[in-house]
């Protein structure tokens, strides 16, 4: 395909050119493209919905593949099994399920996204995880082989964490095993996510859902971390932080670059680290070429430094009210 503008295709509507884009509607498409790149000698990489990735500003003079046709959706038998393609979106997906009379994906209804990165991401939410029922998962590697994981346990490594991070191998479909039950419960759970995501102003503008993870060890939410930070006053250029929720920054009304976005994050890591000593992780995945002055802040790692009293007394407010 001929160079195209990423900010086209990605969610958060960033992004300069690609020098290759691959539009893969097979498994065997994947294969052929991930062997030309190879014999190309070319840096790649994977775009599923784009809803958990920044892709910079700069010409990227990789190669792109993105999964959007790969839209293959079936029951393979009556007890709940479902094979699904990479790029089914999430939504349609949970939407499937229910109309097949089965309960397990109801979390997903609103959940942005394709199968292969919420695979990849392990992502989570309404008091699911994508790890708790993919059964069978079949990849593409690097050098366009096939292969295939049967034991889950093997590539789903924890809270936001999989294999796939390291192997950098391609998700090309998947198996589901879900439950035949009630489907009334199922869409009642449904209707709450998505008036739950409208309530919390998530859809007003382009994001990548929360750009830090959680650290489960500090005892306080990364979201709750930045709001005491007073970030939400903070913003660069088009990118703001959504006012209900300080772990989302905005592509307010298309205006932000990747590179205002980037910035913005730094600024918030920043007041998060200078109130509470905590270094926040990123979440957000950046793809293609990081602006070199930007890129050793980003990567930078700090030590969990000594406990401030401002967290001290955060976390004891926060499991109050937790209680
Ligand atoms: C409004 C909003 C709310 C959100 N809420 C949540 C939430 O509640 N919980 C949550 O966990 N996440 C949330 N997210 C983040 C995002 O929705 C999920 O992580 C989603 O599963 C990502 O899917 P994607 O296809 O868009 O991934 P992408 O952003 O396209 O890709 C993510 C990473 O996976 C790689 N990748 C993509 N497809 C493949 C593939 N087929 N094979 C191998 N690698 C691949 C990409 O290269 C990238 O590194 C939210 C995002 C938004 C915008």
């Amino acid at each position: 395909m001929p160079i195209q503008r990423l900010a086209e295709i990605a969610y958060y509507q960033t992004g300069g050119t690609c020098s290759r884009l691959y539009l893969p509607k097979s498994t065997s498409e994947i294969q052929d493209a991930v062997r030309e790149i190879h014999r190309l000698s070319q840096p790649f990489f994977v775009l599923g919905g784009g809803t958990n990735s920044l892709v910079c500003d700069d010409n990227w003079s990789g190669a792109v593949i993105a999964l959007t046709h790969m839209g293959g959706l079936r029951a393979l038998d009556k007890n709940g099994r479902i094979f699904c393609e990479a790029g089914v979106e999430n939504s349609k997906f949970a939407r499937f399920a229910v109309d097949h009379g089965l309960t397990g994906a109801g979390w997903m209804n609103r959940l942005p996204g394709q199968m292969g990165g919420t695979i990849r991401m392990n992502a989570r939410c309404y008091g699911g995880e994508i790890s708790q029922i993919v059964k069978k998962i079949t990849c593409v590697d690097l050098l366009g082989n096939i292969i295939v994981h049967d034991d889950p346990s093997k590539v789903f490594r924890g809270y936001k964490d999989t294999s796939f991070m390291q192997t950098g191998e391609i998700i090309a479909s998947v198996e589901i095993q879900l439950e035949p039950g009630d489907t009334a419960a199922t869409q009642d759970l449904m209707k709450f996510c998505e008036d739950d995501r409208i309530l919390k102003g998530q859809f007003t503008h382009p994001s990548c859902g929360c750009v830090f993870k959680n650290d489960y060890t500090v005892g306080v939410p990364s979201g709750l971390l930045l709001e005491s930070s007073g970030v939400k006053s903070l913003s660069r250029g088009g990118a703001v932080v959504n006012p209900r929720h300080a772990n989302f920054v905005f592509n307010k009304d298309k205006l932000a670059s990747s590179r205002d976005i980037l910035e913005l994050s730094l600024m918030m890591r920043e007041a998060v680290y200078a109130k509470f000593g905590v270094w926040l992780e990123y979440e957000m995945e950046i793809l293609g070429n990081m602006p070199d002055d930007l890129a050793k802040s980003i990567r930078e790692v700090r030590p969990l430094g000594v406990e401030t009293p401002e967290l001290v007394a955060l976390r004891k407010k926060f499991s109050a009210k937790s209680r």
